[in-house]
């Protein structure tokens, strides 16, 4: 991330409204519509500070307080009712340097063994980290680059106000943090030592505008040589009983509107601009002044610095930011460009802290409900090992989950600007590029259901009503593999760490068993993948292809990836083209798209980095259709990736499918985070949110209007309630029955392994939509239809696992 230049120069700042409507257009410019804001619990560690500021009353003295700090179990407490309220973030406001003013609070910290009130602020927020997985910001004013250095271990970002960089300020007359020089300095080393940080002006406390100006200023300067300021908040003076000022007149509403849009145009534009909510009775013109950000809000505590202001609701705040035509995003302490970079802003020990509450723009995870750290033990017996969560449990859903998810749709639906102008072409048929498909995954709250809606109306037109599922069998014929997928819970190298089982390698009288089985069950289609065993040439998959069409001569086999044909034919050193006639001629009928992950080769490096690329993923499906074998598009999204590497996804496999035409579906694939060993080794998300969930499958529908008409989504990852608000989002396929499917539950999924027709017919039915089976190839079954079983029935299931 660089900082971006400021625009323009303060000496040639208008004023008045048309002040404003400049700070209008460079927010807008650059953050768009979006309005974000931090749910977090406060936590007033202490509220002894050796400053006398006259505006304040957050400081109390001794007397008045029962004790100098807060307890470990009290803050543990709050922050534990904040968790469990769904908050992200645990704000810590503290006065400053107690202990050098007051006996009391250097006797609490000698007594437990604390330095210093820093000392034990990061204590704290290390216990809230590790108990809670909220994200400590911590206030703690004026310090050395030694404390910010110690804070920087356990809290993603600070803050410290600048205020005023008026020297003799009455209110500041008692308030030696507040000098001009300490507050600069304490920016200066924040900047030094990369860490995104929150400051700001405070406006009508005695200084004039053109001071305003200078301070916001030197906040410029210091942002454009570190990079490290990510929002200012601009906070108008409020008189208040019991303080020196408290018959000092408020900051007039027009000041203080001028200060905002003041500070829009200073400022760098990627810095992030923020007003309290709390401190205007009308926070809606707040918005109209150019601020893009609401600050912290919390749903259990006050606002301790202001407490006769309570902050609004999470409902009135919603309704005043849409009222506006803008969405309302919440966000983690630190800003997405930070998150986004943790290499350079965060220490090595809060990287994955931060990125398992984010979700794939580097905002706060939206799905309601608490996101507790999972801690992971390890069981070992003599099947191998298994990995099991402890600790608090959460509550938001996420993909494999038996959590309810949120209701999105159907719902209210809105979209203004780019977002209307991008889904207005869409329904006059324009083709939607790499720009429109990213407006699209940055929709947010009613942004989402105008979208599902455009795409379950292009679902209507293209495909009509019918909700479609085939009747197949997985068979997964050995989870030995000598790739090192990241994601991967599924595979079992020789001497890896056995999770959830033994290796094992179905036999080809077992493959043939089970596909004779499943065609006697209804079976339409057998999907045969697997791991990638080291002792395999490529005739073993001609083998199994005939072992499943001795046993059932008309099933058609829809098997192996683009990772396993490519590796058959290169074992026996055969092209690809000769390898896959091969294949279709002993009975293949269709490739499945897995082992697409993210057909990007920057995230693939990260995910599979010894798995075929993005060019040999779709050389292998350009070389299928090319022969007659169909495929489809898979997309596993929400474990490392972003938005752009979505589009980026479904835009290849749109330029292939305008080439051959032979695919015959997008099939959604959402990350299931719990087993899967990039998770556990904390380099990964906890998998897609519902909403990126929903957007995944809209957004393809859109993608791909006109040129693959069928989306599917995954029933074992999202579960039916997910999947019902999926079919009113562009989906139109449920996918197969999947006896037996290990995959998704060696990640982690709770789900069922199979569904029954009658299961299938309770999820549409409150849709009122008819339930279809199809063929593999989107074909008609008629439902009395039953395959031929050369295979003599011996009259038992066997499902028995081959130890390798
Ligand atoms: S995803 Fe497939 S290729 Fe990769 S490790 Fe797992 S089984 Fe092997």
């Amino acid at each position: 991330m660089n900082p971006v230049t400021p625009t323009p120069v303060a000496a040639a700042l208008p004023k008045g409204p048309e002040l404003r409507a400049e700070a209008r257009r460079v927010r807008d410019a650059h953050h768009d519509h979006r309005i974000t804001y931090s749910p977090k619990v406060f936590i007033p560690l202490t509220m002894l500070c050796r400053d006398r500021c006259g505006y304040c009353t957050f400081a109390q003295p001794p007397a008045r307080l029962e004790a100098p700090y807060l307890t470990p179990d009290e803050v543990l407490a709050i922050a534990r009712r904040g968790a469990e309220a769904g908050c992200h973030e645990a704000l810590f406001t503290l006065g400053e340097r107690p202990e050098i003013r007051y006996p009391v609070a250097a006797d609490w910290l000698t007594r437990r063994d604390y330095a210093s009130t820093i000392d034990y602020l990061a204590k704290m927020a290390r216990l809230v980290l590790d108990e809670t997985g909220l994200l400590p910001h911590a206030n703690a004013g004026a310090l050395s680059a030694d404390e910010l250095s110690l804070l920087r271990t356990v809290s993603p970002s600070q803050g410290m106000m600048l205020e005023s960089l008026v020297p003799d300020l009455d209110c500041h007359r008692g308030a030696p943090d507040k000098a001009p020089d300490r507050r600069l300095a304490t920016l200066e080393a924040a900047g030094q030592l990369a860490i995104p940080f929150t400051t700001g002006i405070l406006v009508g406390i005695g200084e004039t505008r053109r001071d305003r100006i200078e301070a916001l200023e030197a906040i410029a300067a210091s942002h454009l040589r570190y990079g490290h300021v990510q929002e200012v908040i601009v906070q108008n003076f409020l008189p208040k009983a019991g303080t020196a000022m408290r018959d000092a007149p408020a900051c007039p509403p027009e000041e203080y509107l001028d200060a905002i849009a003041l500070a829009r145009v200073i400022l760098p534009p990627d810095v992030h601009l923020q007003a309290p909510p709390n401190l205007s009775d009308d926070f809606g013109i707040l918005l109209d002044a150019g601020i893009d950000d609401w600050g912290g809000i919390s749903p259990i505590t006050a606002d301790h610095v202001n407490p006769e202001r309570p902050w609004p609701d999470l409902e009135r705040l919603t309704m005043v930011t849409e009222s506006r035509g803008r969405t309302l995003a919440p966000r983690l302490t630190a800003y997405p460009d930070y998150v986004q970079e943790p290499g350079r802003w965060f220490d090595p020990g809060l990287r994955f802290a931060v990125m398992d509450r984010s979700d794939s723009e580097g905002l706060g995870r939206d799905d309601p409900g608490a996101v507790f750290p999972e801690v992971i033990e390890t069981i070992s017996d003599e099947d191998g090992a298994e990995v099991r969560q402890i600790g608090s449990e959460s509550t938001a859903w996420y993909s494999g989950a038996p959590v309810r998810p949120v209701g999105l749709v159907p719902g209210r639906s809105e979209a203004h600007g780019r977002l209307r102008e991008v889904l207005d072409g869409v329904l006059a048929g324009q083709r939607a590029g790499h720009d429109e498909l990213l407006t699209l995954f940055g929709s947010r709250g009613p942004e989402v259901v105008a979208v599902a809606e455009v795409a379950d109306e292009l679902r209507r037109r293209r495909v009509g009503e019918d909700v479609t599922w085939v009747a197949n069998r997985n068979i997964n014929y050995t989870n030995v593999c000598t790739y090192k997928c990241r994601f991967c819970g599924f595979s079992k190298g020789p001497l890896s760490l056995n999770l959830r089982g033994t290796p094992y390698l179905l036999e080809m009288d077992e493959i043939a068993g089970r596909t004779a089985e499943a065609a006697r069950m209804g079976a339409t289609e057998v999907c045969l993948q697997g791991g990638i065993h080291p002792d395999f040439d490529g005739e073993y998959y001609i083998d199994v292809i005939r072992a499943v069409r001795d046993a059932v001569p008309d099933i058609h086999v829809h098997g192996f990836t683009a990772l396993e044909v490519t590796e058959g034919a290169r074992r026996l050193d055969e092209p690809l083209v000769e390898y896959l006639r091969r294949a279709q001629e002993a009975g293949l009928r269709s490739l499945p798209g897995t082992a697409a992950e993210i057909l990007d080769d920057e995230v693939r490096a990260e995910l599979c980095p010894d798995k075929i690329t993005t060019d040999e993923w779709l050389e292998a499906h350009r070389t299928a259709h090319a022969v007659g074998i169909r495929s489809n598009v898979t997309m596993m999204y929400g474990s490392i990736e972003r938005p752009e590497h979505w589009v980026r996804h479904l835009l290849r496999c749109r330029d292939l499918q305008d080439e051959t035409g032979g695919f015959t579906e997008f099939v959604g694939l959402p990350f299931v985070h719990m087993a899967s060993p990039i998770y556990l080794q904390r380099k990964a998300r906890r998998g897609p949110t519902f909403r990126e969930n929903l957007l995944v499958h809209a957004v393809a529908r859109i993608a791909y209007d006109g040129s693959i008409d069928n989306i599917q989504s995954s029933w074992v990852k999202i579960g039916f309630d997910g999947v019902r608000q999926l079919l009113q989002a562009g989906v139109n396929d449920l996918g197969g029955t999947l006896m037996d499917e290990n995959i998704s539950r060696a990640a982690g999924a709770e789900h069922g392994q199979q569904v029954t027709q009658t299961d299938l017919d309770a999820l549409v039915e409150p849709l009122g939509r008819p339930l279809r089976q199809r063929t593999t190839l989107y074909g008609p079954v008629d439902p009395g239809h039953r395959l031929e079983v050369v295979r003599p029935d011996d009259g038992r299931i066997r499902i028995p696992l081959v130890a390798n």
